[in-house]
């Protein structure tokens, strides 16, 4: 299915909400809250963390690229600082020797921010069943999306993120 048409699909009110508000804006009006303006204004406006840790990181890098085209989610800023970025993507197994300084990173990022584990290997270790891997991320920093697959494709990641533009749009209070 064309990721265009996902997003349609998981903003729980489905395409015939989006177009309803598409109509008022043509007519020029447009009511909402502050709430849900903002909501929409950081799930359309994400700028990811640089960040990749092993295989799982060239998908990561191909999604950026221009065959898939993050940009039309305003995403396709990778930050070199944590400081300018509100989503890790952690792409790729976690050593032990990196628990430390992927936390750090984590800790340098403005709030509000989020997580999304990308792999098997960021998510439960995967293949590397042994001392040097952390066998989950989540036992690091809280993550909001789990991405499956070994490695992930790109189609995977991008689905994984508009569930997380979904999450953002529709849970909790402001952060
Ligand atoms: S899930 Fe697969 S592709 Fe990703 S880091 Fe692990 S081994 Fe590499």
């Amino acid at each position: 299915m064309p990721v265009e048409r996902l997003e349609g699909l998981h903003t729980g009110r489905g395409q015939a909400g989006q177009e309803d508000d598409e109509d008022e804006v043509r007519r020029g009006i447009l009511l909402t809250t502050m709430d849900k303006a903002v909501r929409w204004a950081r799930k359309q406006s994400m700028w990811p963390v640089t960040f990749g840790l092993a295989c799982c990181a060239i998908e990561m890098m191909a999604a950026g690229a221009g065959d898939y085209d993050l940009s039309r989610w305003g995403m396709e800023l990778f930050r070199a600082s944590p400081r300018q970025a509100d989503l890790m993507i952690v792409a790729g197994r976690v050593s032990q020797k990196m628990g430390p300084v992927l936390r750090t990173v984590y800790d340098q990022m403005p709030e509000p921010k989020w997580v999304i584990s990308m792999g098997v290997c960021a998510s439960a270790g995967g293949m590397f069943t042994n001392y040097a891997v952390v066998q989950g991320v989540d036992t690091i920093v809280p993550v909001d999306i789990y991405v499956p697959g070994c490695p992930p494709k790109p189609e995977m990641l991008m689905y994984g993120i508009l569930r997380l533009h979904e999450k953002v749009r529709t849970e909790g209070h402001f952060k």
